[in-house]
């Protein structure tokens, strides 16, 4: 039988071998092995391509963004305590940041058309110690529109975008004050390996982060910050470049795959997502079908034993992971109802059309 794997990473790096060879080749005879050009090269091309004056290197998606909120605090703009809204429906890494910087997540269900977090969401569980929001832009939808951008302005609060599944997409990394950015090995720009950016048009945050990200060293041996050591490895950031110039290909090929599925996928048990005006807004990190009246198993074990690999994201929410206790009484209908909906269908560029034309013909079949 015919297999449609969900996502092969070798098969998505495979174009970009020769590149990549040289690249590492370049890192391992410079002698240089933490910082310096190569690194300066992903944080000038981070600027250029998602247009803020500053990026910053660092070790992973998390990192960026717990050292957003760190750096921050290390301004005085943000205090341990202060409250700040993450969507219910998101990878636990969004949240884990908030924590981990001292601060109080609170949970808010999204919209469920968009899956995203929505003005009227977020105004809702708005309260005098909230002084800050995490869009997420998730499965690569962005996460922003004017309500939440005329909101975040009238109550002066601090918007930190999680890029991390968003790379690419129209105003991502520019319409909050910070982004995080992650180049996780499966994300549509990912890595060998960990790694992760900041973008942001502030100078003192931008700053603030790079030190905190270095032990919290200004210049040598002279620390301002208790910090951390989160630092970009050269050689990803030398991979990473490597293919870089084919990001925007990359994701117009994820649009065609999507378009392609929403057109052909033909069966009232499956709903296919809801796609933005503008299509330039999504990139289409992951195409995410829902499945109701209790079948979304029984659809991926069909689809597994038609040799369709499907996944989930995600499967467990953070309000109802075992480290999140405190959540335990936190109730999210809309997050709740969807994580026992959804499923993600194959969408990496290796998917080739033909294949997902067969995953549909096999979706429609699905009684
Ligand atoms: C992947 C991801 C992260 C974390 O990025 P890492 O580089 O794996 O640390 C954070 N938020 C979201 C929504 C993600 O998908």
């Amino acid at each position: 039988m015919k297999k449609y794997p969900f996502l092969d990473l070798a098969t998505v790096n495979a174009p970009y071998m020769d590149a990549m060879r040289e690249a590492a080749d370049r890192v391992i005879s410079s002698g240089r092995y933490i910082g310096g050009p190569e690194v300066t090269a992903l944080e000038d091309w981070l600027c250029a391509y998602i247009g803020t004056r500053y990026a910053v290197g660092v070790s992973t998606g998390l990192d960026a963004l717990r050292l957003i909120l760190e750096g921050y605090k290390a301004l005085g703009r943000l205090s341990d305590g202060d409250e700040v809204i993450v969507p219910g429906n998101t990878y636990v890494a969004s949240v884990l940041a908030v924590s981990q910087a001292g601060m109080r997540p609170v949970l808010v269900d999204p919209d469920n058309a968009t899956m995203n977090l929505s003005g009227e969401g977020v105004s809702k569980a708005l309260t005098e110690k909230t002084k800050a929001v995490v869009p997420v832009h998730l499965y690569g939808r962005v996460a922003w529109d004017d309500e939440l951008s005329a909101l975040m302005r009238d109550c002066g609060l601090i918007a930190v975008e999680d890029a991390a599944q968003a790379i690419g997409a129209k105003g991502v990394g520019r319409v909050g004050n910070a982004a995080a950015i992650s180049f996780y090995p499966t994300k549509n720009l990912g890595a060998l390996g960990d790694g992760g950016a900041v973008v942001t048009d502030d100078r003192e945050l931008a700053d603030a982060v790079r030190a905190l990200a270095n032990y919290g060293s200004d210049r040598r041996y002279h620390n301002i910050y208790k910090g951390f050591n989160c630092r970009l490895d050269p050689l990803q950031a030398a991979l990473i470049m490597a293919k870089s110039c084919d990001l925007d290909s990359a994701n117009v090929r994820r649009r065609e795959r999507a378009r392609l599925y929403t057109r052909l996928i033909d069966n009232s048990l499956i709903k296919t997502p809801t796609v933005p005006e503008d299509e330039q807004s999504h990139v289409w990190h992951q195409y995410v079908v829902r499945v109701g009246d209790g079948r979304r198993d029984e659809f991926r074990n069909y689809l597994l034993d038609n040799g369709v690999e499907t996944d989930i994201h995600y499967a467990v929410p953070p309000h109802r992971q075992p480290c999140y206790k405190e959540f335990s009484e936190v109730f999210l209908p809309v997050t709740e109802r969807m994580v026992g909906e959804i499923v993600s269908l194959p969408i990496s560029d290796c998917t080739s059309l033909a294949d997902i034309a067969e995953i549909c013909d096999i979706i429609n079949r699905f009684r």
